[in-house]
């Protein structure tokens, strides 16, 4: 089970790297590792072990986050209309995505920053993202609102890149024209 020490914080040069593609069929390491990713997102926004075990809360874990620097990312949270979007995936890649922009209004936070980074992160307002499931099988996505900026802000660590690199450091907070603002 993963606790808050197994994860690396920002400074750490895995965060930097871009991740290696899993090979397919998965090892049993790589399948462990990506199970873990999800079990630690569920448990950490479960009131009990997260308070017993000191879990920060978080919506999506990638493995660079535990220094593994291999394309394997977990998601866990509910959409906008309710509904569980739960996924741990191999090898996530964006395949398409909308010209419109959105962003969080509240920003975004990382279970690898420590501090806060207040701002506006542009993001696709929609993206189709493929990847394998633990299960084995292909998986296509469509994705929007809350899910697509989780998604967005996960892949992006398989590729070296932190939410705040996306802040306008003059302005973090300039309106960013024609995207969608999302309320959390
Ligand atoms: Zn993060």
């Amino acid at each position: 089970m993963l606790m808050m020490d197994d994860i690396i914080r920002d400074g750490h040069p895995t965060l930097r790297k871009v991740a290696a593609e899993v090979s397919m069929p998965p090892s049993e390491e790589d399948r462990e590792i990506l199970k873990s990713l999800l079990e630690y997102v569920q448990n950490s926004q479960d009131p009990e072990l997260s308070s017993k075990y000191k879990l920060r809360p978080g919506i999506g874990l990638a493995a660079p986050q535990i220094n593994v620097s291999k394309r394997m990312i977990a998601v866990h949270l509910l959409d906008d209309k309710g509904n569980l979007i739960s996924y741990a995936l191999y090898n996530p890649k964006i395949v398409s995505h909308s010209v419109e922009k959105a962003y969080l209004v509240s920003g975004e936070g990382c279970l690898s920053v420590d501090e806060n980074f207040p701002g506006f992160v542009e993001r696709f307002a929609r993206i189709t993202v493929k990847g394998i499931s633990l299960e084995g099988e292909e998986v296509k996505l469509r994705l929007k609102g809350l899910p697509a900026i989780c998604f967005q802000h996960e892949i992006d660590h398989l590729n070296g890149i932190m939410f705040y690199d996306h802040i306008n450091k003059q302005d973090p907070f300039k309106p960013i024209e024609g995207a969608i603002a999302i309320e959390r």
